[in-house]
């Protein structure tokens, strides 16, 4: 968020929260959003809605906004905010960045080493084959200074009633579980609505005692796929511990009315045709475990490129349209059969010839994937885990 100089961003090491809450940037957005108009930065969410998806923007929370003055200010503190517990994170997910998981930057950094000249068609690749954002070794890890990390656990056990909590990865972080206990002792968690957004490879047994406190709780389950294409993608993910994790949860829930789980797959190049395998999964877990979970589905992946399922060849994309219209009757759930067939009309939507750089595009996808599929010894690749798709990428591109 831009400080008011119009040069410099808003700092948590530096700048209080509720200096930037009332910030010039802050201003101009409360007011062009009740204005209606468009904001550059929610292109995103504009992209998704004009291909008939989901997207996360909730026209009901501009009625917390309708007090405002007419200069876009508010009174009130921030009571909802989204807490990223910087980029620390035990996963290198492949459409994700190092912004969100320090592991990233340094898998491309490792990665160059012996291979003089990667270095640069990596870096050359920034927004195609990975979201090179900032410098690659960087980490964040704001909540390790004593000053920042007070400051934030204050304003939260104070102000806030409802947080969504991301990482990197929250479960890995220490700080993540004393900002439960600083509230837990200021008895000031049954204020609370947590959404934790974890990749489930962690777990503390602590979370019982904190969460029964809590007003209610929402655990996303960032999951890609089912056992070896969730490993792939997550990577290095075992899914032997996420479903250990996914037990855990199950427990919690059932035994506190106020805790929920939605899972909540990014849906991408390397899953797209696993969509109906992931749903039933879920369906099942929710069977056999006698719970009602939910699926988050506006999650969908359009950077890096490499990711994004449109750029797929027209072939491939109409052979999973096909295949996942032959097994949506082995779901039960209407509202996921709706979100699948909006996915499936996307996929009928032909590309090959009209969309710029798609050649360069599906080339900068092998070579990335193959790369990292051979730094990471992989046995099971992309190419091995996908052959339909490594057969009609390799025949679109003769
Ligand atoms: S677990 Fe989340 S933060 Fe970590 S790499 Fe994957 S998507 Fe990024």
């Amino acid at each position: 968020m831009v400080k008011d100089d119009g040069y410099k961003h808003f700092n948590v090491s530096e700048d209080s929260l509720e200096d930037s809450w009332n910030s010039q940037y802050m201003r101009t957005v409360r007011q062009k959003m009740l204005n209606g108009e468009t904001l550059p930065s929610c292109s995103k969410c504009y992209d998704l809605e004009s291909r008939g998806l989901q997207s996360m923007r909730d026209p009901s929370n501009f009625e917390k906004y309708k007090n405002a003055t007419i200069d876009g200010q508010v009174k009130n503190s921030a009571e909802h905010i989204e807490l990223h517990f910087g980029n620390v994170c035990n996963l290198a997910c492949k459409m994700c960045s190092q912004q969100f998981s320090h592991k990233i930057g340094q898998e491309l950094i490792d990665m160059s080493k012996d291979e003089p000249g990667l270095s640069t068609w990596l870096k050359q690749q920034g927004g195609v084959a990975n979201n090179w954002t900032a410098e690659l070794g960087i980490v964040y890890d704001w909540f390790k200074k004593p000053n920042t990390k007070k400051q934030i656990f204050e304003y939260v056990s104070e102000h806030v009633n409802s947080m969504n909590i991301v990482g990197g990865e929250p479960t890995a972080i220490k700080e993540f579980y004393e900002l439960l206990e600083f509230c837990y002792d200021r008895d000031t968690l049954k204020n609370k609505t947590i959404t934790l957004i974890t990749n489930c490879t962690n777990t503390n047994s602590n979370l019982t005692k904190w969460l029964k406190e809590v007003k209610s709780f929402t655990l996303y389950a960032s999951l890609d796929g089912i056992g070896s294409r969730n490993e792939y993608i997550r990577y290095p993910s075992k899914w032997q511990n996420i479903e250990k994790s996914l037990y855990f949860y199950k427990d919690l829930i059932k035994s506190n009315n106020s805790c929920k789980l939605v899972f909540g797959p990014t849906l991408q190049t390397l899953n797209i045709d696993h969509l109906v395998d992931m749903i039933e999964y879920f369906e099942n877990f929710d069977k056999q475990t006698n719970i009602k979970s939910d699926i988050w589905w506006t999650s969908v992946a359009t950077g890096p490129r490499i990711c994004d399922y449109t750029v797929l060849p027209d072939s491939y994309k109409q052979i999973v349209a096909n295949d996942l219209e032959k097994k949506l009757s082995r779901l039960s759930q209407q509202n996921s059969i709706d979100q699948i067939k909006k996915h499936i009309a996307s996929l009928r939507q032909t590309n090959d010839k009209t969309l710029e750089h798609k050649v360069e595009i599906l080339k900068s996808f092998i070579k990335y994937n193959d790369k990292q599929d051979t730094f990471r010894k992989l046995q099971i690749g992309w190419r091995k885990l996908l052959p339909k798709l490594a057969n009609e990428i390799e025949k679109y591109l003769k």
